[in-house]
């Protein structure tokens, strides 16, 4: 696969697809994360005096009324702040006057289209990877750069379908995530695997392609109650993934060595922060409790696991991290891999989201910005935004 260093960019009209999906509310955006991270690329492609058109999805559209709210129109004007130059912004993902605007750009003028998405109103053309629309969009431009991470698992008429067309290759932030991802291709070991979050139905097929290269597997979270029960324990009002069950015993006997749960927990009678909790040993849950974070022993034990972990991939808190009293042992773990400095990439999503929030996303060696991307690229599946970069 190229690079984006590979690819003649200079004076030429480069497509570049960011994520610009930031949070909006009434029209404002609340966190310009995603706008900050694409900087790096287009301003390599500025310093080329490429014509820079960007395209982006915002939200979800599915009817007339969905425009309005998912309108990047915003995201022209952070942009235009950050880069402190104008921002061209075409209220059309197609026609007339997008081509006039984009024939009359000069070297060094960035343009922003209007939401890929407003054309899923007509036939889902952009989330079906239509070929005309592809096709279309390529033909706008004589390079394409994907920098969209949290969309590379999806085949979408704005990544695989204009890369069919036109000399191709990731941006910078593509390139780091697949750069700290794919250490996992491989691992060095020991090679340890952190799992918490809501449903073991979530994780099955990361569990199934990752036991096979880690050293150890240490679960928490809600999920780690399914696999207790699997183990014949009373897990009481804990979250329970019944249908799972069979696989989590299926695992246990297959891999017993490499599981490793929780053997204490933060119990509660009710699924709230207002309440006074315990922490129990595992055996002692009686029938009306739940858990709802791990307890300090299987934080000892989790940190004892990770010493002499050369490599930790970590997807999923350990607790309900949304609530102050059981966020505790999620944040004490990262604590222990920031102080210790254990190479970790934090598999995107809510470890990602709790990692932020106690002061750890910048301290960790890799934090993913994919969600979805990131658990496939977990599960071990190819990913067609990659694939058609290739
Ligand atoms: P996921 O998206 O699968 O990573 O799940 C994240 C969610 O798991 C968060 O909203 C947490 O509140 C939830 N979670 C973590 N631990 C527990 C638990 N012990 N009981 C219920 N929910 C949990």
């Amino acid at each position: 696969m190229k690079t984006i260093r590979d690819l003649d960019i200079n004076n030429k009209k480069v497509i570049i697809r960011c994520d610009f999906n930031v949070p909006m509310k009434e029209g404002k955006i609340t966190d310009d994360t995603r706008i900050v991270a694409a900087l790096e690329t287009i301003n390599y492609c500025l310093e080329k005096n490429a014509k820079v058109i960007l395209l982006s999805h915002l939200g979800r559209v599915k009817e007339e009324a969905d425009l309005a709210k998912n309108d990047l129109a915003p995201v022209a004007d952070r942009l235009s702040q950050l880069l402190k130059k104008d921002v061209l912004f075409s209220e059309k993902t197609r026609g007339p006057e997008l081509e006039a605007t984009i024939d009359s750009m000069q070297g060094g003028d960035v343009l922003l289209v209007q939401n890929t998405r407003y054309e899923d109103l007509d036939g889902k053309k952009e989330s079906s990877n239509d070929e005309e629309l592809g096709s279309y969009w390529a033909s706008l431009g004589e390079v394409f750069i994907n920098d969209a991470f949290g969309t590379i698992h999806r085949a979408h008429a704005s990544n695989c379908g204009i890369a069919a067309h036109l000399p191709s290759a990731p941006g910078f932030l593509i390139e780091r995530e697949l750069k700290a991802l794919s250490e996992l291709d491989n691992p060095e070991h020991p090679f340890v695997v952190i799992l918490g979050g809501a449903k073991v139905a979530d994780k099955i097929g990361v569990i199934e392609n990752l036991v096979k290269k880690a050293d150890k597997i240490l679960i928490g979270g809600g999920m780690a109650f399914t696999f207790l029960k699997a183990q014949g324990k009373e897990i009481g009002k804990s979250l329970l993934d019944e249908e799972n069950i069979d696989f989590c015993k299926k695992v246990l006997s297959e891999h017993p060595d490499k599981i490793i749960l929780p053997i204490d927990v933060a119990i509660t009678n009710e699924y709230t922060n207002d309440e006074e909790y315990r922490v129990k040993n595992i055996d002692e849950i009686t029938s009306n409790e739940m858990g709802l974070d791990i307890g300090n022993k299987t934080l000892e034990l989790f940190e004892n696991a990770l010493s002499t972990a050369k490599i930790v991939v970590w997807n999923g808190p350990l607790g309900v991290y949304e609530f102050t009293k059981y966020k505790k042992n999620t944040d004490e773990l990262l604590k222990y891999i920031v102080d210790n400095n254990i190479k970790t990439i934090l598999g995107g999503g809510d470890i990602v989201a709790a990692a932020t929030a106690a002061g750890y996303k910048e301290k960790v060696y890799h934090a993913s910005t994919g969600g979805g991307a990131t658990l496939e690229y977990l599960e071990g599946k190819t990913l067609p935004g990659i694939e058609s970069l290739k």
